[in-house]
């Protein structure tokens, strides 16, 4: 198998403010795996808050050599050797997990889903997710949410309540809170949440900062919404530490590596009866397709990544009545578009 690699800015259709930051462009690099004529295509999204940069991501891709990797090699034992190159990098490893599904279910014919054993048919809603922003763009982002079933609102501790305000005076759809880290205190929380739960909010996700387990565990006893880990929860290996702490975790491919390691986290996470959200960084229609492919197995699904952008450079899933539509093309189900 052969390895190539090329850098690439997704542009943003409105600036994109959470708790912590603002942004108008998320560098991603895209990857392509070549075997027997055949191409897989992947993607390591990079937003600057998980520190990995198309540098770094460029650099550790350098180092993979696939030569010795056929058809026939287990998708295990390639990833374990990936991981196994150097610590982290995770959005670089799930660059390379993606685009194996989508070259050996190609080979085989065969949908990722498919291929993993996935039989349910559950087409989860998406939600649409709407940043922070001032009163005329949340109305604005509001209408373009229209074709959605349920919206996810980016907060922090002095905005929540006149932003849910806002969003009440225009629809009652179900909403996701994210909080990004951003609540201090844990009673004032518990307050905030009470409120929430009379608004129609089907989860709250990160409330404190992500090393604050006590806290989140405090909540999680008392929350009558759900309370999920994001920023606290990366990998596999994550979940035993933080599995008393929260009612649910949100999944990403560019958090945990890749489909091989997610669908790991969504068995072990129903183990232990936690709810399960699949979320996304802003990509393109090339990682979300991805892990669109597990979405029959989840609670929630929140990727909207490819709508937030202006320049998708993979035609794929799409999103039908707020439903995921996936494609049934082999592999993860995408077309590659001549604007590179
Ligand atoms: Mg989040």
């Amino acid at each position: 198998m052969k390895l190539s690699f090329q850098a690439y800015n997704l542009k943003l259709k409105h600036t994109f403010s959470i708790a912590n930051f603002s942004r108008t462009e998320t560098p991603i690099v895209l990857t392509q795996i070549e075997h027997n004529g055949l191409i897989g295509y992947g993607e390591a999204s990079l937003p600057q808050y998980l520190g990995e940069t198309q540098h770094s991501v460029c650099k550790f891709l350098e180092k993979v050599n696939l030569s010795n990797f056929d058809f026939q090699t287990n998708i295990e034992d390639i990833t374990h050797y990936i991981d196994s190159i150097e610590a982290k990098n995770t959005a670089a490893k799930a660059s390379i997990d993606i685009a194996l599904h989508d070259l050996i279910g190609k080979a085989k014919n065969q949908t990722t889903r498919k291929m993993l054993g996935i039989k349910s048919n559950k087409r989860p809603f998406t939600s649409y997710t709407i940043g922070i922003d001032n009163e005329q763009i949340i109305r604005k982002k509001l209408k373009e949410s229209e074709p959605y079933a349920i919206l996810k609102i980016k907060v922090n501790q002095e905005n929540w309540r006149e932003t849910i305000d806002i969003i009440r005076s225009e629809t009652q759809k179900p909403l996701f809170i994210d909080a990004n880290q951003s609540w201090q205190c844990k009673e004032e929380a518990l307050e905030n949440i009470n409120y929430l739960s009379t608004k129609n909010v089907l989860l709250i996700e990160q409330p404190f900062e992500k090393n604050n387990l006590d806290a989140h565990k405090w909540l999680s006893e008392r929350s009558p919404i759900p309370i999920f880990a994001d920023e606290s929860i990366q990998r596999l290996s994550d979940i035993e530490r933080i599995k008393q702490c929260f009612n649910g975790i949100n999944i990403k491919l560019m958090k945990c590596t890749g489909i091989n390691e997610a669908l790991k986290m969504i068995k072990l996470a129903r183990k232990y009866n936690l709810k399960i959200m699949l979320g996304c960084m802003t990509e393109t229609s090339c990682a979300i397709s991805a892990a669109a492919q597990l979405s029959p197995l989840v609670d929630f699904a929140d990727l909207d990544g490819n709508l937030l952008i202006t320049n998708d450079c993979f035609n794929g899933t799409k999103i039908k009545k707020g439903r995921i539509s996936m494609k049934n093309s082999p592999g993860i189900g995408i077309e590659k578009l001549n604007i590179l």
